[in-house]
């Protein structure tokens, strides 16, 4: 009855369009999905399409310049999901001569690649059995059925995983899948559900029992561990001095200026590293970045690069401020570049 009522609703009153959907390139689906896992459709679609054009192939991404790949990543955030497309692209060229695995127990061993984006892949490039999860379904199913399990614990995902794929069309999953996550994102909507408009309301019991609202059980609220950036913004004319992230921690990868960690907002300036004594009037601009996990506080300072020996300058890099554009910076930095007018 479900599927039937889906996939009926799906074919009278679907009228979602997305420039993945339909087509049956697992290396443009990979793409697609890796974008959405963190990102809104319409802001995704831009980078869908300059990744693609850029890349248009996984020989192509393999191949890519590392630094070129995040500034066109640049805005996404979550750079993890960047670093591990390219990771993945390279594991594809050598391990599987560039061509896309094409079984879901393959599939789901690429770096970054976990049950949604695999059954998405398995789905709708293959057309093999395996139930898409992600909040539209999770909302959706909740809703209908009132399910009583917090997706966000491992019970409650392994749950909604069994429960979706005992709901599956197996002849067609493709279609299934994609007509339930479309389904959540316009009628089961997570604010306003246009139930007037729902194929489902007869048999929806949050609706039947007036409780939409509680449906799906909500995540525990998240805890933001608080991290105090102090950054160096150390001129030269036209030049600036920024480092590469190499330590395994946020931004890996990504250039900023050169940093220090505190507890709080005050920083001792006389460390042996950098020796440098400015006055007590110096004040700096305050920016804030919350991650999914932390709350970054960043202060940016200015310094003219003679306070500074060489031996410590010598391990930065000197760029020009025109090039910018050309370094992967986290939005923090490009928050503070575009308010001083760099960008
Ligand atoms: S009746 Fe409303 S809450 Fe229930 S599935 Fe339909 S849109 Fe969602």
């Amino acid at each position: 009855m479900f599927k039937e009522l889906l996939l009926h609703w799906d074919k009278t009153s679907n009228h979602r369009t997305m420039p993945w959907k339909g087509i049956k390139d697992p290396y443009k689906i990979w793409i697609s999905e890796i974008i959405l896992q963190q990102t809104r459709v319409e802001q995704g679609t831009i980078y869908y399409h300059k990744l693609i054009e850029k890349y248009p192939s996984v020989f192509d991404l393999a191949n890519a310049d590392e630094q070129e790949l995040f500034s066109i990543w640049q805005g996404l955030g979550y750079y993890s999901r960047c670093r591990n497309l390219h990771e993945t692209a390279k594991s594809i060229v050598s391990n599987f001569n560039g061509i896309f695995p094409n079984k879901h127990e393959v599939i789901i061993t690429l770096k970054g690649i976990g049950d949604y984006t695999a059954a998405a892949i398995a789905s709708f490039a293959y057309n093999l059995p395996f139930a898409v999860v992600d909040g539209n379904v999770v909302r959706v199913l909740s809703r209908i059925f009132m399910i009583n399990e917090n997706y966000h614990t491992n019970k409650g995902k392994k749950y909604f995983l069994e429960f979706s794929n005992n709901l599956l069309d197996e002849t067609q999953p493709a279609k299934y899948n994609q007509a339930i996550m479309d389904f959540g994102a316009t009628i089961c909507k997570p604010q306003n559900p246009l139930c007037n408009d729902c194929p489902f309301v007869d048999m929806c019991k949050s609706f039947e029992f007036n409780k939409i609202g509680e449906f799906p059980i909500k995540k525990d609220k998240i805890i933001h561990k608080k991290r105090h950036f102090h950054f160096f913004v150390i001129e030269d004319k036209q030049h600036i001095y920024i480092t590469l992230r190499t330590e395994k921690d946020i931004w890996q990868t990504l250039h900023t200026f050169y940093l220090v960690e505190s507890d709080s907002e005050i920083i001792s300036f006389n460390k042996k590293e950098f020796n440098l004594r400015p006055s007590s009037e110096i004040a700096p601009q305050i920016f804030n970045q919350t991650l999914s996990h932390q709350k970054i506080t960043g202060y940016f300072y200015f310094f003219p690069s003679n306070l500074f020996s060489t031996t410590f300058l010598k391990k930065l890099q000197k760029i020009n401020k025109k090039s910018i554009s050309q370094y992967a910076f986290p939005r923090i930095i490009i928050s503070f570049f575009e308010k001083n007018n760099y960008l």
